[in-house]
């Protein structure tokens, strides 16, 4: 289905009414091969939408979003320990992580109620609660924009990172994922050492899957504010990665700060506790502000364009820059003018 000057403010969780030249709607692969082989009719540029949980908008979009719509799930390949499942991009991922807590595979649990759709999570390479969707994609499938062609793109391949891929790299624009493959557990490996998780699970009762969902549920829930409540797109910045020697000298001004070893061999520093030294954690701004539970999220009450939106995020940027000499990363994704 193809819809011109499309309203996009159902399809971003910050809220923002900003509307989009043309907007299609993408029932299935063959679908998006005939809209590519037709190119020439949809104006540029091209964006893909999944739920619009990573991205701010800060003007109307002046191309075309496509929007992969093809929502199923299938067991591809079965084995003694493990079974791969293929996942339709335009599937709600919680919809999915639900699917294999019920069919009892293990994998996705501690990404449970991350918002969104399975086509991103692949660009992303989502996170939380000690566990990365890196850890159980076997492969993507996607099909090329320019040339209609469709490729498979390995674990390897995709070259993940902390909140990174390919797909935001080289093959930034150039493909749209259609379908994941994940390799899931039958044999459970549980990762509990994250924060509370362990103890909300011993609440809880048994460990297993269904526990694990709940427990990741109910600490979400207490501490990020729902979408459908108050616009946001969760951390709006990335947890800055920073030398073994500038941790030292951090750790000897500021003895409370929060500190994880990275996997590169550096130290992984806390942005929400960066922002909260600052004084940000609670403000707000006219319609915008840092939330009061999480200080990486910044939200829009109501009435917040996005251009107030990332004025927000720099003037926090700035601060965290000038206390700590620390320069945030966004890991939302800007589209627009600023
Ligand atoms: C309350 C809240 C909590 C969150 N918590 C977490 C968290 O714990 N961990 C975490 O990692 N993230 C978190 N996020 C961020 C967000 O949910 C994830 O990044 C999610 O995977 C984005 O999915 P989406 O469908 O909304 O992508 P979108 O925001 O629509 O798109 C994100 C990027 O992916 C591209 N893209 C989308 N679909 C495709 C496709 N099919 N093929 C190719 N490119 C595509 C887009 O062009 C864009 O560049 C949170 C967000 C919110 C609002």
């Amino acid at each position: 289905m193809i819809y011109r000057n499309f309203s996009l403010k159902q399809y971003n969780t910050f809220g923002l009414d900003y509307r989009t030249e043309c907007f299609i709607s993408i029932k299935s692969e063959d679908d998006l091969i005939n809209y590519i082989a037709e190119g020439q009719k949809f104006p540029l540029p091209w964006l893909i939408l999944g739920g619009g949980s990573n991205i701010l908008f800060t003007e109307d979009f002046p191309g075309t979003i496509l929007h992969p719509e093809n929502e199923d799930i299938n067991i591809e390949e079965r084995t003694s320990d493990h079974v791969i499942v293929s996942v339709g991009a335009g599937t709600n991922w919680d919809r999915f992580v639900e699917w294999c807590v019920d069919n009892d595979l293990g994998g996705t649990e501690n990404l449970s109620l991350i918002p969104g759709n399975s086509g991103a999570v692949a660009v992303q390479n989502i996170g939380a609660y000690g566990v990365e969707v890196k850890d159980i994609i076997h492969k993507v499938k996607a099909i090329n924009l320019h040339t209609g062609k469709e490729k498979s793109f390995s674990n390897e391949e995709c070259r993940f990172g902390y909140r990174d891929s390919i797909f935001k790299h080289e093959e930034k624009g150039n493909y749209l994922i259609t379908r994941s493959y994940y390799k899931l557990n039958i044999r459970h490996i549980y990762s509990l050492n994250y924060g509370s998780l362990e103890e909300e699970v011993k609440r809880l009762g048994a460990k297993n899957l269904r526990n694990i969902r709940q427990a990741v549920i109910n600490i979400r829930q207490s501490k990020l504010p729902d979408p459908g409540l108050i616009g946001n797109a969760g951390s709006f910045f990335k947890n800055p990665v920073v030398s073994n020697q500038m941790a030292e000298e951090l750790k000897n001004k500021y003895q409370h700060m929060p500190m994880f070893e990275d996997p590169s061999g550096n130290k992984k520093l806390a942005a929400g506790w960066l922002i909260e030294q600052c004084g940000w954690k609670g403000k707000r701004i006219g319609d915008t502000g840092v939330h009061e539970k999480q200080a990486l999220v910044i939200v829009n009450y109501g009435k917040a364009t996005g251009k107030q939106i990332y004025d927000l995020s720099e003037s926090v940027k700035k601060s965290v820059f000038e206390k700590f000499g620390i320069a945030l990363e966004r890991e939302v994704e800007l589209v627009g003018a600023i």
